[in-house]
């Protein structure tokens, strides 16, 4: 999913330095005007990278908890280390592990089923 909007907003930016370009030999200025176009897209590119980046900086550490009760990093114990995932508890007593990627699972019968995923923009939603 997310390598497809990457591929759209690739061509999209290649397809407005072609245009900026065709207009700029229109001109007089095929150099000057697909620069403008390529700073651009740079600059919109960093900002939205540098939104991405401040939000993951800034997002709750942990969701509501499975059964809703629980809101916040208040409410969840940290258990220690499996692998390369976090164990934490919750005071419902439901057990979580958490990757480094932003992934959170719930462990139900000594295995950890999806529950939800950091998105960019720093919120928490189900994992698809
Ligand atoms: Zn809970």
């Amino acid at each position: 999913m997310g390598d497809v909007i990457r591929l759209i907003v690739l061509l999209w930016s290649a397809a407005v330095v072609v245009v900026a370009a065709f207009f700029g030999m229109e001109k007089g200025h095929a150099i000057l005007y697909p620069s403008v176009a390529i700073l651009a897209i740079l600059l919109s590119y960093g900002t939205y990278y540098g939104i991405a980046l401040l939000t993951s900086l800034c997002r709750p550490p942990f969701p509501r908890c499975k059964t809703g009760k629980c809101a916040g990093v208040g409410y969840y114990r940290y258990l220690g280390t499996e692998g390369d995932l976090k164990k934490y508890q919750c005071e419902c007593g439901v057990e979580y592990l958490l990757s480094r990627h932003g992934e959170l699972k719930v462990v139900e019968q000594g295995k950890g089923v999806p529950f939800m995923c950091h998105s960019r923009f720093g919120r928490w939603r189900p994992c698809s």
